[in-house]
């Protein structure tokens, strides 16, 4: 064995070219991962590698362009809002954005029950100055009481445990009762992913973990209060420009199957999933930023503290994807919204798996197109397979139940799938006042390691990039 490298790892095993020296490696290349790259080589001017599973950069930012029409529609990430001067990396990068509003949102909207498959004909959805004056009234609170500067863009301001304000561990119904702002629910639920990535009632999730997709600054930006940006020709093109950019820093398609990890020395073997092979990076310092999952975190030879730690995390399942079908309706959208919502329109909660409705992609006429959103809450589980399934039997019982014709045998097509992976990270009350956040924190730096990325903060991309500026300012000064 050479020295320097710890015992089970042996540099002797690989061939020099196969040898990666760097001073940071990054673990994923989606919103956090690649930015904090292009931050670490061009402004802190460390040498980097990014080990990226799939074969783009770029996390949940989906762009499909349309083979016949060449037009473009991004059914991942869709717009990007102004915090602090986030907004700038797109100049830095030299990627024109501009602006632009929700997709679909002047389609009349039809409510249906997709597990009933009908139509909801009396269902009168609150009035949109109601639910929009509770939105405003979420954003007084939260910046009236200093809950914006714990939440966003990470939680370095949140209270110790025992100190986090009650409000924050109520769960979002007691919440938002406490402030007679109930109003919110309905209009905020569909911006959530259904209850935050996945989870369905959120009645039942707590305040903090709403939050994160729902922080005050985006309620601004929903509120119309700040500008929507998306980068021209699809959001794709901005990744691709740091792909450009770090070159031969990148491993694609890559996964971490072994590593050691200790103060200034950190080694990992890699794997690339397309030809099996293997490599050795050798770094002084790591940066993960793929969600915290056991799975994810598997290979990185977590320490009895660290295991017990990541796994109080619960996460659900997203996929994205346009699909088409002759029966659904052109130029409208169809709404999941449970018949129980006739009586109550401030709860519109869906059970788990379920498909968040058929949105109409006007961008894409002439061609037939909607996009859609299935969750599931066992991110082990609900793979591709299972979230098709879901969108074939929401669409049998839409026609069932009469909302949409017959369906005469006819399958749902797929244009483009997306599996967006665990998300809607949130922890308990009993578990936060236990102090996991500021465990959490404490975490930032041990054995060489450093956490960034939406697990760990506010779950926008521009949130997340001046997360990434706190998080590297500790990273880079940090001695090995
Ligand atoms: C459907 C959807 C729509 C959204 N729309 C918006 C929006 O309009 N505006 C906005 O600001 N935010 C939006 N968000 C939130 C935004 O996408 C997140 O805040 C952001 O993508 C999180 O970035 P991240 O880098 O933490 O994670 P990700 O973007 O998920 O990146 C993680 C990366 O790591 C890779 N990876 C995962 N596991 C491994 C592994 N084991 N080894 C190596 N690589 C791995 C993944 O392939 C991925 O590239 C949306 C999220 C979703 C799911």
């Amino acid at each position: 064995m050479i020295a320097g490298t710890l015992a089970k790892i042996d540099r002797g095993d690989f061939a020099p070219a196969d040898i990666i020296e760097r001073e940071v490696a990054v673990i994923g290349g989606g919103a956090a991962g690649s930015h904090a790259a292009v931050r670490i080589r061009e402004y802190h001017r460390k040498s980097v590698v990014i080990i990226e599973k799939e074969a783009n950069l770029g996390g949940h930012v989906n762009t499909y362009t349309d083979p016949t029409t060449g037009k473009v529609h991004d059914y991942g990430v869709a717009m990007y809002f102004p915090y602090e001067d986030a907004l700038d990396f797109f100049t830095w990068m030299n990627v024109n954005i501009s602006l632009t509003s929700p997709g679909g949102q002047n389609n009349p909207i039809r409510y249906a029950d997709f597990s009933t498959g009908r139509e909801l004909a009396n269902y009168s959805a609150i009035e949109a100055q109601q639910g929009l004056a509770a939105i405003q009234k979420f954003v007084e609170i939260t910046t009236e009481k200093g809950y914006d500067k714990m939440v966003q863009p990470g939680y370095f301001n949140l209270p110790a445990g025992k100190a986090i304000p009650e409000d924050l561990l109520l769960p979002v119904g007691e919440f938002v009762k406490k402030y007679d702002i109930q109003a919110m629910l309905p209009f905020i639920y569909p911006s959530t992913g259904g209850g935050v990535g996945s989870r369905g009632d959120f009645n039942k999730l707590l305040t903090l973990t709403l939050m994160k997709a729902f922080p005050p600054g985006w309620a601004k930006a929903y509120l119309g209060q700040l500008p929507l940006y998306a980068v021209d020709g699809g959001n794709q093109r901005l990744y691709d420009e740091i792909a450009t950019l770090m070159r031969r820093d990148v491993l694609y398609s890559s996964v971490v199957i072994e590593s050691s990890r200790a103060q200034g020395n950190i080694q990992l073997v890699t794997q690339s999933r397309s030809d099996g092979k293997k490599k050795l990076i050798l770094a002084k310092k790591l940066l993960i930023a793929v969600p915290p999952t056991r799975e994810n975190l598997a290979p990185f030879d977590l320490d009895e503290a660290e295991r017990a730690h990541f796994s109080k995390a619960k996460y659900g399942r997203s996929h994205t994807a346009l699909v088409s079908h002759s029966k659904l309706p052109e130029a409208a959208n169809i709404r999941n919204t449970p018949e129980s919502a006739v009586q109550s329109p401030i709860a519109p909660f869906l059970q788990t798996p379920f498909v968040m409705g058929f949105t109409y992609a006007n961008d894409l006429a002439p061609a037939r197109v909607h996009q859609i959103s299935v969750s599931g809450d066992n991110y082990t589980a609900f793979d591709e397979a299972a979230a098709q399934a879901a969108v074939q039997q929401a669409l049998e019982n839409l026609a069932k139940g009469g909302t949409i014709p017959d369906l005469e045998g006819e399958k749902v097509k797929v244009v483009a799938w997306s599996d967006h992976g665990p998300g809607g990270f949130g922890v308990s009350a009993e578990d936060m006042r236990a102090g996991w956040m500021e465990d959490m924190y404490k975490l930032q730096g041990r054995r060489g390691t450093w956490y960034t990325g939406g697990g760990l903060g506010a779950d926008f991309t521009t949130m997340l990039w001046k997360l990434n500026d706190a998080v590297l300012g500790g990273l880079v000064k940090a001695a090995v």
